[in-house]
């Protein structure tokens, strides 16, 4: 029922080309290609702890976004996404043969690195180190997501408490940044890898559970289905599909906790997907279903009207079908389809110079990051004794031509502008903030953009600037500066006297 992503076995380059000819140009498959063999080659001799070959890794990765349709760059980034950090090759051979694009996403990953688990600073590092990229380009989170997603379907070689931690990690941080970035393909599929080694009892009873719901309702489901198809052609309202869903494992587990494992209080366990060409045709499929089977009252969702948080927009009812029993309909229109299983990636266009968003766009972004952060960490359990203040107590904000940079909290204009370049600093004699100007001693807030206004003439740092500057860095570079404009030893012994 479900289109459950599976790698085939004895996955090769074939497998990919065949995935990616069905939405990529043929030039495009021939860029595929050489990013395979560029990958190949460098990996050559490499195995992983299942003891393939490593390139299987990659191409899995790049498999699972070929299933996604991801647009065509990011599947050549993910093929070689691990040639920096365990090959021979460097980024620069990349870029040679890839071009900037390519390897500033590669680049992305390899700044990610390899999670290593030194406790507990570690593990917040990454977390940060995550955010920053996620700042500088979102597409390296897509990524990431296919390789921890391909990490997950292979953990069973790796030891126990390695397990334990990547499954916990995987669960805690990367499936809510998914759903938040609204790509709910990857957060289901994370969720559902990541619990077995999290919880095994519960999820062999969740799974028990599960099968029981299906078995009762997979043959009438089929009928209920043809009867909906009958019922809209009727009425003359064209669609595009009509499938069966079952929940996802962890989501249904999620549920069964709130209805503390009463499985008959569960209505979602298989939903049926209605896809409609427009919105008014999603209304009107509505329509007909009420009039053919009574809704249970208060189960009717209009998220096209009120969409959820993360963007999901669907028409959501549950009817009494045929032998009293319950059915739930998930109504919604080809782009609601693609935006929720796989969000941001559904619509993450380059326009044709390859130019990324402009500033405004930025700011929307960041502050949607700012967002995402919150959500993160206040869903955080395992973590909360840890010293989650070291990454509460940072900041991202951005240069007009929207680099981020990252700043502890309260951190001023100043900070910044040593950030930027020790000149921008020296020179530094004034700031807007998000296209306002603010005097030197404002505390910058998250996801800010930030302009600072030199003046070539300026002498160099006020020593006032000591008294509000939170980095160390900006203290050493003003307190080196001052020194130096005090002029050399032996001149402020004369003028002493
Ligand atoms: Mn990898």
């Amino acid at each position: 029922m479900n289109n459950e992503i599976v790698i085939p076995s004895n996955l090769n380059i074939e497998d990919l080309i065949t995935e990616a000819k069905t939405y990529v140009k043929k030039s495009d498959l021939d860029l595929i290609r050489l990013a395979f063999d560029f990958a190949d080659k460098a990996h050559e001799g490499q195995k992983r702890k299942t003891g393939e070959p490593y390139i299987i890794h990659p191409l899995s990765a790049a498999y699972i976004l070929a299933k996604m349709k991801i647009e065509v760059t990011i599947i050549v980034a993910a093929l070689m996404h691990d040639v920096p950090e365990d090959t021979e090759v460097t980024l620069e051979d990349i870029e040679k043969n890839f071009g900037k694009d390519t390897a500033s996403m590669i680049r992305g990953i390899t700044k990610l690195g390899k999670l290593k688990y030194r406790g507990v600073e570690r593990y917040i590092e990454n977390l940060r180190k995550m955010f920053v990229a996620m700042a500088e380009d979102v597409r390296v989170m897509i990524i990431k997501f296919a390789d921890r997603t391909h990490n997950l379907m292979t953990l069973d070689a790796q030891p126990p408490n390695k397990q334990y931690r990547i499954a916990l990690e995987s669960l805690e941080i990367y499936a809510p940044i998914a759903n938040r970035l609204g790509m709910g393909e990857f957060k289901g599929m994370m969720e559902d890898l990541a619990f077995p080694y999290i919880n095994p009892k519960e999820f062999k009873k969740t799974k028990e559970i599960r099968n029981k719901g299906l078995e009762v309702a997979s043959g009438e489901l089929d009928n209920i289905m043809i009867k909906a198809k009958e019922e809209l052609k009727k009425a003359r309202i064209p669609f595009n599909d009509v499938h069966g869903r079952e929940k996802r494992l962890y989501s249904l587990y999620q549920k069964l906790l709130r209805k503390e494992w009463g499985s008959d209080k569960i209505y979602d366990m298989v939903a049926i997907r209605i896809i409609l060409p427009s919105i008014a045709d999603c209304y009107a499929a509505l329509g007909v279903l009420h009039k053919l089977w009574k809704p249970l009252k208060g189960r009717i969702k209009d998220y096209i009207a009120q969409p959820k948080p993360n963007g999901y927009k669907s028409l959501h009812t549950t009817v009494f079908c045929e032998g009293g029993k319950t059915v739930e309909f998930q109504i919604r229109t080809k782009d609601m389809h693609d935006e929720a299983e796989y969000g941001v990636a559904a619509h993450w266009h380059y326009d044709e110079k390859g130019v990324r968003s402009n500033v405004n766009k930025h700011i929307s972004w960041a502050k949607e990051l700012a967002n995402i952060q919150n959500e993160v960490l206040n869903n955080l359990s395992d973590l909360e004794e840890m010293k989650l203040d070291f990454f509460q107590s940072r900041i991202f904000v951005f240069t007009p031509q929207g680099d981020v940079i990252d700043l502890p909290e309260n951190a001023t204009p100043i900070d910044f502008a040593y950030a930027i370049h020790t000149d921008v600093g020296n020179k530094c004699n004034g700031a807007k903030v998000n296209d306002q100007l603010i005097s030197l001693d404002t505390s910058l807030k998250n996801g800010d953009v930030i302009e600072i206004i030199t003046d070539k003439n300026r002498k160099g740092p006020s020593p006032d600037w000591l008294k509000t500057v939170k980095t160390h860095g900006a203290k050493t570079k003003i307190r080196t500066e001052l020194n130096k404009m005090k002029g050399p030893v032996w001149l402020k012994t004369i003028f002493k006297k």
